[in-house]
């Protein structure tokens, strides 16, 4: 079948809405989707969550014969099996944990053509009888996941990927579409010249995650901290990243001990362990994962909605790739680092262990990058962008601490100035706790014995405590103002740079942050708090309970995103339900009765949520109750969405209780904006020429004239929507 035809577009269109039930396309997809099925190899880097997996299942669907889905984690794989039998795709896999039996039951159902989409483990590639089986096949396509395994220049070298070169060799005439969420370009590069693919379509998408809220906040009692947190996040998922084995132990032992379901993983646990925690997270069975950097290439969880880094990370391409972890359903998620300056040292440590001093330099580097990141005031998501080459444009992210204004510097001169003086005073010659004592004006007998208590600087910071000191002193070595030197007793010297602020020349600065009066549950995005959460809790419930029925993970049933639509929309009929995003055919006919009866229960339980009249009797009005903190922005979206699924200008404004002027107002900002209007569904396409032309002759954007020349045939709402089409012509 030939793909390579514009009439196609609306095939393809058609299956992403029937059988996956997207209203619309992410970025990039759907020229990486025509690419391969118009039979070009394809190479994209796209960030987690940036939708790469449809990317190949939608032509998966769509062409003759099996696509072939490499990918290097078998425990993911009955996942993504699973994930695709839910949507009504055909799928299998095969991989080493299978017995011989029911390896040849996959052989059998690919020789049926029974199997669109089938999911192999690399290794297989090395061996040759399975690659002459293939050859036995229609093959409609490879696609490789997490490409960058293939180069020794990426992070995750797995020497197996070497052997899928063979693949555009053996097959020479089946397109290959590799795919990875990290490349630099010169892996990049590796890549295309080790799997041999030819002439790729290649797609370097944008790194910014927009629904992801970063910021930083000052580490004092981090469990503490990390309890108040979760406070506010009952029912939801996250990961807690800690840098070693015993602070996770520690930490999940903590939280479990204050009734918050949290499990452990680390590198140091047997395997069968590793892979409960790991399963009892992803099925929503444990609230909370605490974890080494170890946890990370297995988790496909679309609904973790929170990563707290609770100590510093060693380097920002890894901290961006574990936040990455949040949000990929495309909700708001949030990312939380706490920072203190007093992880650095321990950092260090490790650094200089590094025998090869290139690496060492190399590895120090990093380290200082993401102390710039938590202590610049500078937008995190701009600073983020910047380490893989992308420059944020605008000034405001929205989206992170200091773009929201919840950070401010402050100078810390005079505090600087006290400590450099007491260390220059002593000769500097002690340690960190002794020079707090003498700042603080202790009465110790080492102070005593020393006469420590008659220098000029003895007490000069009574006034505040010693925990402040304490910040002010590793704020200082890691400002690179003094340094500790000595083994096993270190003391701490000056450093030029510290001599400056001594003696006045320079000044120093630090961040100060100040909570926000207490807004609940900020996050990430715009879409933040719009869903009714007592409704989510019980669906929720009901998505776990199937998903146990099922045996597969809650978020396979449906998303995050989804049960967030759905308590916001409220759909009890068949048709309402479809229009929720994710709900594609298949799903919308094995689970949507069920939900539908669970809202409707739960609309019977709340009176008081129902607007009554007409279709809307049965659906929580957008309008209703928050209308009022609603801002211009979030309404126009809603009518956007609307619009998107195919509801009409008359309809939306039945649906959200607003007057179709208003409505017109939203679809005119809409088309103006350029955004993806189809105008013939708004005015018929003659009419809409008509009225062009007598703006056009009139040489004014007056509605009235217009209204008046057509004597009543052309509605207010039509000449201001033909206006701004016109306006958008012209000028875009
Ligand atoms: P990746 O593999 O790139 O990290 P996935 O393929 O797992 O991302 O997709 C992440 C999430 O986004 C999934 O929950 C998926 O269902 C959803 N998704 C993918 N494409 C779309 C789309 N066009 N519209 C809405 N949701 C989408
Ligand atoms: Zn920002």
């Amino acid at each position: 079948m030939d793909w390579n035809n514009r009439n196609c577009d609306y095939a393809i269109m058609d299956t992403m809405k029937t059988v996956f039930g997207f209203q619309a396309f992410r970025p990039n997809q759907e020229s990486i989707i025509k690419s391969i099925m118009s039979g070009q190899d394809v190479f994209a880097v796209m960030p987690t969550g940036g939708g790469k997996s449809l990317c190949y299942q939608l032509p998966a669907k769509m062409m003759e014969g099996t696509a072939v889905v490499i990918s290097p984690l078998i425990s993911l794989m009955k996942d993504q099996v699973d994930a695709a039998l839910e949507n009504g795709i055909r799928a299998a896999f095969m991989n080493s944990s299978m017995s011989a039996d029911e390896i040849s039951d996959v052989y059998r159902m690919l020789a049926n053509n029974k199997i669109k989409l089938l999911y192999i483990a690399p290794e297989r590639f090395a061996m040759p009888h399975f690659i002459e089986r293939l050859k036995t096949i229609p093959i409609s396509l490879f696609a490789i996941d997490e490409a960058h395994c293939i180069s020794e220049w990426g992070h995750d070298f797995r020497p197996d990927y070497l052997s899928l070169s063979l693949i555009p060799k053996v097959f020479s005439d089946v397109p290959v579409a590799a795919f990875t969420a990290t490349a630099t370009h010169k892996v990049q590069e590796d890549i295309i010249n080790k799997l041999g693919i030819r002439d790729p379509f290649i797609v370097r998408a944008s790194f910014n995650r927009e629904n992801l809220f970063y910021e930083v906040k000052p580490k004092s009692r981090v469990e503490a901290q990390i309890l108040d947190f979760l406070g506010e996040r009952q029912d939801e998922a996250g990961i807690i990243y800690r840098t070693t084995r015993d602070a996770v132990m520690e930490t999940a032992a903590f939280l479990a001990s204050r009734g918050i379901k949290a499990l452990p993983y680390h590198a140091g646990l047997s395997s069968e362990e590793r892979s409960r925690n790991q399963e009892a997270f992803n099925r929503d069975e444990s609230q909370v994962i605490v974890a080494t950097i170890a946890f990370g290439l297995g988790i496909d969880k679309s609904n973790v909605r929170f990563v707290v880094h609770a100590d510093l990370p060693k380097n920002i391409e890894g901290y961006y790739q574990e936040t990455g972890r949040a949000g990929r359903d495309s909700e708001p998620a949030r990312c939380l680092l706490f920072f203190s300056r007093g992880d650095i040292p321990k950092i260090r440590y490790f650094i200089d262990q590094i025998v090869d001093e290139n690496k060492r330099l190399i590895a120090l580097e990093k380290l200082n990058q993401t102390v710039e990141y938590a202590s610049h005031n500078v937008c995190r998501r701009k600073q983020l962008l910047a380490f893989f080459g992308e420059d944020y444009p605008g000034d405001n992210c929205g989206g992170c601490d200091i773009c929201t204004g919840t950070v401010e510097q402050i100078d810390i001169t005079i505090d600087a100035q006290i400590i450099l003086s007491a260390i220059s005073k002593t000769q500097q010659r002690f340690g960190i706790g002794h020079i707090i004592d003498i700042v603080t004006g202790a009465d110790t007998k080492r102070v005593r014995e020393l006469k420590h208590n008659e220098i000029k600087t003895y007490g000069a910071g009574k006034h505040k405590d010693k925990k402040h000191w304490r910040f002010l002193v590793n704020e200082l070595l890691a400002q690179d103002m003094i340094r500790q030197e000595g083994d096993p007793y270190p003391v701490l010297k000056l450093t030029p740079k510290g001599s400056e602020v001594l003696y006045g020349i320079e000044g120093v600065k630090a961040l100060k942050r100040e909570e926000r009066p207490a807004k609940k549950k900020q996050q990430g995005g715009s879409d933040a708090g719009r869903y009714d959460e007592t409704l989510f809790g019980r669906l929720r419930s009901l998505r776990k309970k199937i998903a146990e029925e099922h045996r597969v993970p809650p978020y396979v049933i449906f998303s995050d995103k989804t049960l967030h639509e759905m308590c916001r929309y409220f759909p009890v009929t068949l048709p309402d339900m479809r229009m929720i995003s994710g709900i594609g055919d298949a799903k919308l006919k094995r689970h949507g009765e069920e939900f539908i009866r669970e809202i409707k229960e739960y609309l019977s339980d709340n009176p008081g949520k129902v607007v009554p009249g007409g279709r809307s009797a049965d659906v929580m009005r957008p309008s209703a109750g928050r209308s009022k903190n609603k801002k211009k922005g979030e309404t126009v979206e809603e009518t956007y969405e609307f619009f998107k699924r195919g509801m009409s200008l008359a309809d939306i404004a039945k649906l959200r209780n607003l007057a179709p002027t208003t409505i017109s107002s939203h679809l005119e900002r809409l088309i103006c904006d350029g955004r993806d209007i189809d105008i013939d569904r708004l005015v018929d396409p003659t009419k809409r020429k008509e009225v062009e032309k007598v703006f056009l002759s009139l040489g004014q954007g007056a509605l009235n004239p217009v209204i008046e020349h057509f004597n009543g045939a052309v509605s207010y709402e039509e000449a201001r929507l033909v206006r701004a089409w016109l306006l958008r012509k012209t000028l875009m």
